[in-house]
C-alpha cells in the first residue's frame, strides 16, 4: 500500500504540471508538452488588494507560462509601488475607467479580476470587451444573472473565461476526488464539509451586502459547497438551511453563520456549514459504503492533509495553488483548450448559494431541478 502511495506521489511530482495533470473530471491532455515553452501569457491584475499582493503576484513569479505585465487600480500610489516592484511599464497601467483601452495592448492576454464580488461582472465584461481572456475570482458574482452576463460577454468576444477555483489544482483535494470517483471505499454516501473564520475589521467590504452579495457563504462556504460537488461529481437537487445571528450589529447586512444540507441525485447527502464568527472550521469528511476519508485542513493555501479509514495518510506536498491555476489557464489559451473551471462552474455555485439563502429565509426545502 505504501508503494502505491509513493507511486502516485511520484506521478504528481514528475508530471510537467503537477495539478493540471489530474482533474476532478478525469485526466486532462498534457497541456505542458504541447505548449510553446518560449511563449508566456501576459497577465494584468485588476484589483491590488490582499489576494493580489500576497498570493497572486508572488505566485506569478513561480509560473512557467505566465508573466505579470499589467495592473488595473484606482489608486495611483499603488500603481507607483507595483510599477517599481514588478517593472511594469506606464503603458500597461490602467484604472477601472480606461480598461477598455487595453484592446490595443498586446502585452496583456488575460485579465485576472480580483476585486470585491459585486464588481466582478463590471470588470470582467470590460476585459472581455477589450478582447482579453478573463480569470475571475470566486464567487463569480453576486447573482446568477450577473454570472450569465460575464459568460455572455466572454462568448461574444470569443475569449476564454475561468473562475479562480484553486483547489481544482490541489493534489490532496484531487486525491480525495479520485478516492470518491474510483469508489475506493465503495459508493459515496455522505459528506460533511465546512469552512469559516472569525472576521475582523467591521468596516470591510466583506460585511457589506452591496459589494459582497452575502456573508461567509459567498466568501468561504463556497469551498465547502465546491467540495461536495467535486467529491460527489453530481449537482444537488434539494437544499435546506438554517441561519443564526448573535451579533446583529456587526452582521447587519450579511449572515453570521449558516448551516445547510443538500441531497444529490444518487442519494448522497451533504451537511455543510460556514461562519464569520469563530475560527476552526476547515475540513471535509466523505463517508462511503466501506470507509471514509477526510482533509483537515482542507481548503488552505498550504498544509492540507488528511486521513483514510484504512489508516493511510493523505499527504501530498503543498504546491502554489495560484501558480498552478494560472499556468493551467495560460496553457488553455496557448493550446486553445477549454478550462476545467469555466464560467458555468462559477454560475452553478452561485445558483446553489442563492437556493441556500432562500431555504434559510423561508424555512422551506428548495428544489434545484
Ligand atoms: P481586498 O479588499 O484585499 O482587495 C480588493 C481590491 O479591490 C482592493 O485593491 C480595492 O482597492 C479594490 N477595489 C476596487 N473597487 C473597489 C470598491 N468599490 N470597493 C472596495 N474595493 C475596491 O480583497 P481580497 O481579499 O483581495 O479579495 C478580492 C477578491 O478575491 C474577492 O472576490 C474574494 O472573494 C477573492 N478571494 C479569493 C481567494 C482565494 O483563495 N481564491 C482568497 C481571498 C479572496
Amino acid at each position: 500500500m505504501k508503494m502505491k502511495f509513493h507511486t502516485r506521489r511520484e506521478f504528481i511530482k514528475t508530471t510537467a504540471l503537477a495539478a493540471a495533470s489530474v482533474s476532478f473530471a478525469g485526466p486532462l491532455a498534457s497541456r505542458a508538452r504541447a505548449a510553446d515553452p518560449d511563449r508566456k501569457i501576459g497577465f494584468a491584475l485588476a484589483g491590488l488588494g490582499r489576494l493580489s499582493t500576497y498570493q497572486i503576484a508572488p505566485a506569478l513569479q513561480k509560473t512557467k507560462y505566465c508573466r505579470l505585465t499589467g495592473i488595473v487600480t484606482g489608486h495611483p500610489a499603488k500603481a507607483e509601488q507595483w510599477k517599481s516592484q514588478y517593472h511594469i511599464p506606464d503603458k500597461n497601467i490602467y484604472n477601472y475607467d480606461n480598461m477598455e483601452t487595453m484592446a490595443d495592448n498586446p502585452d496583456i492576454d488575460i485579465v485576472y479580476v480580483v476585486t470585491p464580488n459585486a464588481l466582478h461582472a463590471e470588470h470582467s465584461i470590460k476585459a472581455a470587451k477589450a478582447g482579453k481572456h478573463v480569470l475571475c475570482e470566486k464567487p463569480m458574482e453576486v447573482s446568477v444573472e450577473k454570472c450569465q452576463q460575464i459568460i455572455d460577454a466572454c462568448k461574444q468576444a470569443g475569449r476564454q473565461l475561468a473562475i479562480g477555483y484553486r483547489l481544482h489544482f490541489e493534489p490532496n483535494n484531487l486525491e480525495c476526488a479520485r478516492l470518491a470517483h474510483e469508489k475506493v471505499f465503495g459508493d459515496l454516501k455522505m459528506i460533511d464539509a465546512s469552512f469559516g473564520f472569525a472576521i475582523g475589521d467591521p468596516t470591510q467590504w466583506r460585511l457589506k451586502r452591496d459589494l459582497a452579495g452575502g456573508g461567509p457563504l459567498m466568501d468561504v462556504g463556497i469551498y465547502a459547497l465546491q467540495a461536495t460537488r467535486y467529491l460527489s461529481g453530481e449537482e444537488p437537487i434539494l437544499v435546506s438551511a438554517i441561519e443564526t445571528k448573535t451579533d446583529p450589529v456587526k452582521f447587519k447586512e450579511v449572515e453570521e453563520s449558516i448551516a445547510w444540507q443538500m441531497k444529490f441525485p444518487s442519494g448522497v447527502m451533504a451537511h455543510c456549514g460556514t461562519t464569520y464568527k469563530f475560527p476552526g472550521l476547515d475540513r471535509f469528511t466523505a463517508y462511503a459504503q466501506s470507509g471514509w476519508f477526510e482533509l483537515n485542513p482542507a481548503y488552505n493555501y498550504s498544509g492540507i492533509r488528511g486521513h483514510r479509514s484504512d489508516g493511510q495518510p493523505i499527504q501530498f506536498p503543498s504546491i502554489d495553488q495560484f501558480a498552478a491555476e494560472m499556468d493551467d489557464f495560460a496553457q488553455c489559451i496557448l493550446n486553445n483548450q477549454p478550462t476545467k473551471v469555466p464560467g458555468e462552474e462559477g454560475l452553478r455555485d452561485v445558483k446553489i448559494m442563492m437556493a441556500v439563502y432562500e431555504a434559510a429565509r423561508t424555512g422551506k426545502t428548495v428544489s434545484l431541478v
